[in-house]
């Protein structure tokens, strides 16, 4: 299993991987063997996994789609990493994405863009495009992935797969290089609800090396998540903002997801219309408070400890400045200016502690609905298809707001999914996959899951 999928990844034209190295691979591939002739194996013991760049993985390269890491290895394993590895999984390569999962379409990776598998013309979305790449082009059966606002739905979404975020702090952040830590949350992508679920098995639970990790005094206890894969829809609840089929949506997005929707309709399901007012607001809001957190998070970097250094400078500051100038891309340094910006003194209170109420706001919009009028909540994960290749990059604006269904959930801290629901119309290069978006209240992930499956 390990050698085809290997094969596969090495013969793929997409991008998708930035390190594959076969002898460690399977290295790894006859433990599990030896595991599993011993008896000793457990349900994903010796089945390939890839994980997003932004991992750290031991003797593998984690560059996080940066220059600024192009040579970095870690002394050692992310917790979400060292978990698949004590479960049998195999690593089969580093996936590409946004340079620190600053993107939602891959072309923020030093090392290039992901093609999508689809269409190779079009982006796979991001930051997750080389695990959503990967999985749709059957590279690898399972990935990680990160979502901070949206990378894990939306380029599962622009792919055609399936990616569960879970609920803030259920999965541990250690060794995850990290974007904006109030809303970084790994989560696993794959072909099925079914696959998430049982990845989502080895990924959940306490580690006392995060702290902002969920307790299990809080709730956050290991749990089968394909326990309600079998589960009847019959009386879901389902509420459909109607935010999220206003101005901007694309009209064939809007088609498949309505489709969808009447098949819920079909399983038992019954729709609610409810609003989700703050909606609007959650791209200002995510766009102060994620690159406020970037800017202190990677103020780390800094050619002394680890990192790219700039072969030539005066004194430290030059030295700092340089590195930094040269080690991060253009988006990087926008993100790092707009947060140290919002951080300073006197745009504090107007900019920063603004978002942090407003924040607020919107997790308390999706409270009202959930638990009240509705079970879950769905509709697209972003407002269009894929885009081309090369469009976007220099409008970063016109990225920002394509983010517009994901960001809200993230900075609430609610879990969401995206599952393939059908394709845009338009063919160009070939067909571009629709994604449905399904969102629960805090530690719903086993309801979405199934909920996912009987759709699949
Ligand atoms: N597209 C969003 C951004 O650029 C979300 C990225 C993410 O979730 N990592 O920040």
């Amino acid at each position: 299993l390990t050698g085809h999928f290997l094969q596969r990844a090495q013969a793929s034209d997409l991008n998708a991987f930035l390190h594959i190295d076969p002898a460690l691979s399977l290295a790894q591939a006859g433990a599990a063997d030896a595991r599993i002739k011993a008896g000793t194996a457990g349900p994903l013991t010796g089945i390939p996994i890839a994980h997003k760049d932004i991992f750290v993985t031991e003797g593998w390269r984690s560059t996080a789609g940066s220059k600024m890491l192009a040579n970095y290895t870690s002394p050692f394993n992310a917790t979400v990493v060292a978990r698949f590895e004590q479960a049998g999984m195999v690593t089969v390569g580093k996936l590409n994405c946004d340079e620190f999962a600053m993107g939602s379409s891959n072309q923020n990776s030093a090392f290039g863009a992901v093609l999508n598998p689809w269409d190779k013309l079009a982006v796979p979305g991001g930051s997750s495009g080389g695990s959503a790449a990967a999985i749709a082009a059957r590279l690898a059966p399972a990935a990680t992935a990160t979502d901070t606002g949206g990378s894990i739905r939306q380029p599962a979404s622009f792919c055609g797969v399936t990616g569960i975020k879970p609920t803030y702090g259920r999965v541990s952040r250690f060794g995850m290089i990290a974007f904006a830590s109030s809303l970084d949350q790994g989560g696993p992508m794959a072909k099925t609800a079914e696959d998430c679920a049982m990845l989502l098995n080895e990924m959940v639970g306490f580690d006392e090396r995060d702290s902002t990790c969920l307790s299990p005094a809080q709730g956050n206890v290991r749990e089968d998540f394909t326990r309600e894969l079998d589960s009847p829809l019959a009386g879901l609840r389902i509420g459909v903002p109607k935010e999220y089929f206003g101005e901007g949506l694309a009209s064939d997005v809007e088609q498949a997801v309505r489709a969808a929707l009447d098949q819920f309709i079909k399983l038992g399901a019954t729709l609610v219309d409810i609003s989700l007012p703050k909606t609007a607001l959650s791209i200002p809001v995510y766009y102060i408070i994620a690159p406020a957190e970037a800017s202190s998070n990677l103020a780390r970097f800094d050619g002394v400890r680890y990192g790219h250094r700039a072969a030539e400078y005066k004194d430290l500051s030059d030295m700092y400045k340089k590195s930094r100038a040269e080690g991060f891309g253009r988006e990087v340094q926008r993100r790092i200016m707009v947060g140290t910006y919002v951080l300073c003194h006197g745009y504090y209170d107007a900019y920063y502690v603004k978002a942090q109420k407003i924040r607020r706001l919107i997790a308390d919009d999706f409270q009202a609905a959930l638990g009240n009028t509705c079970d879950v909540i769905m509709g697209p994960v972003a407002p269009t298809v894929a885009w081309d290749l090369g469009e976007k990059t220099d409008d970063p604006v016109a990225a920002y707001l394509a983010d517009i269904f994901t960001l809200s959930t993230s900075l609430a801290g609610l879990p969401g999914m995206s599952i393939p629901c059908g394709f845009g119309q338009g063919e160009k290069n070939g067909k571009r996959p629709v994604g449905l978006q399904i969102i629960g209240n805090y530690f719903a992930e086993a309801k979405l899951l199934g909920i996912a499956h009987q759709y699949q």
